[in-house]
């Protein structure tokens, strides 16, 4: 049967989840004791492991609270530390490690830290006991230390000295009990001996009668009585057993060394000793203590709870949220958003985007094959293009090869890795689009995710995608046939792109002239025309920036020109038939980039963009549902202080709830008890 200890160690458990505050604190025992008396020694019999720092007396500089949990049905002895997140550790030495460095991480300018280290051990071999061991007490009698500090060091240890804890009292039998700096200790804080027990170790390094007279201490009378014991390890002559000695062999000593002086401790003068009989002792007294406090610590529970039940109402409306659901409810918000978006960018918005990166590498390859010096100019806007100008300069053949190189340079500029670079991209941005319109814009690492994700499942097909879409534009390299009707309808795309483009060339003219003014301008555009003029030097009084911008202006208005004359050339009857494409390279060169946008987006919807759509979500669920630890989840939530304050208060909550339940369920236990004892 469960002790009632065991259970209050279980309330005390949740309790030391919800917060650190006192008001919520379960009794427990405080060992005292000076350095050297042997405060380690009992505490490593009690739990029977070395598990302390050697010398931890002196080192410790912050109160270990130690819960130990009888495990009768596991042989595993293992420890955990809850603030650490760290469970089930088997290595003791690793403990002994782990206490060591949090104590040296206090300074010793700080000398005691309130701030408690919380150790769970489980084990058949110990009792469910809770023992707080207090550091530094006794050298703040001694030391040599700033009244500041040592204030402050007596402040903690007075908080736990404080009822209605035990007090362990160690004092080792071979200094007069007069200066037991534990029983000092213990009588400023229970000055009556009510809630103090005696612990009198090193009895063996006494005369047995003397050390039967301390355990009946009249000069020091307590009324939970002293007890005595012998830890010492044991000598060992064994050469493979130098190192620490095992506390069975301990244990036994002691056993052995009472056995040897029975007369004396057992006669007529009962006297209590052996760890055997403390741990006994200490889980009556406990589990006394504990039954004291079940209804003082019940009233505390419910105050707590029903303070935390009301701010959860008003602050969060009672709306329950876990980091888990938090973190789903947002997932879920984006794989909405994606859904809808894939509805709204398909194959046609596909292929637009595509044709308009096309189309700026189509205008790139006439500005830099056609519209430099074949043509023979006209400054006068009024002026109508000839277009015999066209292939007067050269053969027949030459604008064919023209022709010929043009398309080549459009067929093997690597569609199949750009457009698959454009559509990634452009997926790209728009997913980061969507995350900012979800909550997961106040969480960096998730957007990180989300992004990874996105490159993941794009660049699981990029390589693919990008040789499929190279394979199938192939013909193109070779033959292009063009249909009237295709010819048709890049004649009308061509004379846009065109327009556009003069659009543009006006437009910068025009803001040109305005910053540096109309007549400045004309000054320098009919200097630099009329004359060879220097390059860089300055001339005429203008600037070497001003000569720039007057050959910008120059350049901006012969191509406005030209492409005037272009579009006026394509709406001639000549451009109208595609027999004449020589003449109208501007159609051809569309013609094609439309035939290359629409054979790579059939490839680009279904292996890049349909794929894209059915393994994003996938992918999300796997990187956030199944690849993430309930931990990282609640790290995930906590990043938004809103939602930290709404989890942590929920779960302050219900784990108030929880306690409340279980110590209800105790008292009706007591009460059963209690009933069938009077047979009530
Ligand atoms: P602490 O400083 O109070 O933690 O004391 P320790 O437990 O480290 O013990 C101080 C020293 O006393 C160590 O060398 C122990 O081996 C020794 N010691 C502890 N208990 C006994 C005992 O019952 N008898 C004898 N003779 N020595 C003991």
């Amino acid at each position: 049967m469960l002790t009632l200890t065991r259970l209050m160690i279980e309330i005390r458990q949740i309790l030391q989840t919800v917060d650190q505050s006192d008001t919520l604190k379960l009794p427990s025992i405080v060992v005292v004791g000076s350095q050297s008396s042997g405060k380690s020694s009992v505490l490593e019999s009690i739990v029977g492991k070395h598990f302390l720092p050697k010398g931890s007396n002196m080192v410790t500089r912050r109160p270990i609270e130690l819960t130990l949990i009888n495990t009768p049905d596991s042989a595993a002895e293992v420890a955990d530390f809850p603030a650490l997140r760290m469970n089930n550790i088997t290595d003791f030495d690793q403990v002994r490690k782990l206490l060591f460095d949090m104590n040296m991480a206090v300074p010793v300018s700080e000398a005691i830290l309130n701030d408690p280290i919380q150790l769970t051990i489980r084990s058949p071999h110990v009792p469910d006991l809770t023992l707080v061991d207090l550091p530094g007490y006794i050298q703040v009698e001694a030391a040599d230390q700033p009244t500041a500090l040592k204030q402050k060091i007596r402040e903690v240890c007075d908080k736990y000295l404080q009822a209605p804890n035990i007090i362990l009292a160690i004092s080792a039998a071979d200094v007069d009990l007069a200066n037991s700096s534990a029983l000092k200790a213990s009588k400023d804080a229970d000055p009556r001996g009510e809630r103090t027990i005696g612990v009198i170790t090193k009895l063996d390094l006494i005369d047995p009668e003397q050390g039967r007279d301390m355990l009946l201490n009249k000069k020091y009378p307590l009324k939970m009585g002293y007890v005595g014991v012998v830890t010492k390890p044991p000598t060992s002559t064994s050469l493979f057993r130098r190192g620490v000695a095992s506390l069975d062999s301990q244990i036994n000593s002691e056993a052995q060394y009472f056995k040897a002086h029975k007369e004396v401790y057992q006669g007529t003068h009962l006297t209590t000793v052996g760890v055997r009989s403390l741990k006994r002792k200490l889980m009556k007294v406990l589990e006394k203590l504990m039954a004291m406090s079940l209804r003082p610590t019940h009233y505390a529970i419910q105050q707590e709870l029903e303070e935390a039940a009301y701010t959860f109402k008003v602050e969060f409306n009672d709306r329950q949220l876990t980091p888990g659901t938090y973190l789903a409810n947002n997932i879920d918000a984006l794989k909405l958003s994606v859904k809808e978006f894939s509805q709204s960018f398909g194959r046609n918005e596909l292929r637009s985007l595509l044709k308009n990166q096309l189309d700026q590498k189509v205008l790139n390859l006439l500005a830099e094959r056609y519209w430099n010096k074949p043509f023979e100019v006209k400054h006068e806007l009024s002026v109508e293009p000839d277009l015999s100008d066209l292939p007067r300069a050269q053969d027949e053949g030459y604008w064919h090869r023209k022709l010929d190189l043009a398309t080549s340079s459009l067929t093997t500029s690597g569609v199949g890795r750009l457009s698959t670079t454009l559509i990634s991209n452009a997926l790209l941005t728009e997913i980061d689009n969507l995350v900012n319109n979800t909550d997961l814009r106040n969480h960096p690492l998730a957007q990180k995710q989300v992004r990874e994700a996105a490159t993941a499942v794009l660049g699981a097909r990029f390589y693919l995608t990008a040789d499929q879409v190279e394979n199938c534009i192939k013909p193109y390299k070779y033959e292009i046939e063009l249909e009237d009707r295709e010819w048709s309808s890049s004649r009308d795309h061509a004379l846009v792109l065109l327009k556009e483009e003069m659009r543009q060339c006006l437009e910068a003219s025009a803001h040109m002239k305005k910053v540096i003014g109309g007549r400045k301008l004309t000054q320098v555009i009919t200097y630099l025309e009329q004359k060879e003029a220097p390059d860089s030097t300055e001339a005429l009084g203008f600037s070497p920036t001003l000569l720039a911008k007057g050959r910008e202006a120059i350049f901006l208005r012969d191509r406005a020109n030209l492409l005037k004359m272009r579009h006026y050339a394509l709406k001639s009857s000549t451009c109208k038939f595609k027999e004449n494409k020589y003449k109208c390279p501007e159609i051809f060169l569309d013609a094609v980039s439309q035939k290359l946008s629409s054979t790579a987006i059939l490839f680009l919807n279904v292996e890049l963009l349909s794929d894209f759509y059915y393994n994003f979500p996938r992918e999300l669920d796997y990187r956030f549902f199944t690849n993430m630890t309930p931990e990282q989840i609640e790290v995930f939530a906590k990043e938004d202080p809103k939602i930290k304050r709404h989890v942590e208060l929920q779960q302050r909550k219900e784990l108030l709830e929880e306690a409340l339940q279980k110590i209800e369920s105790v008292i009706a236990l007591q009460r059963t008890k209690i009933n069938s004892l009077t047979g009530g």
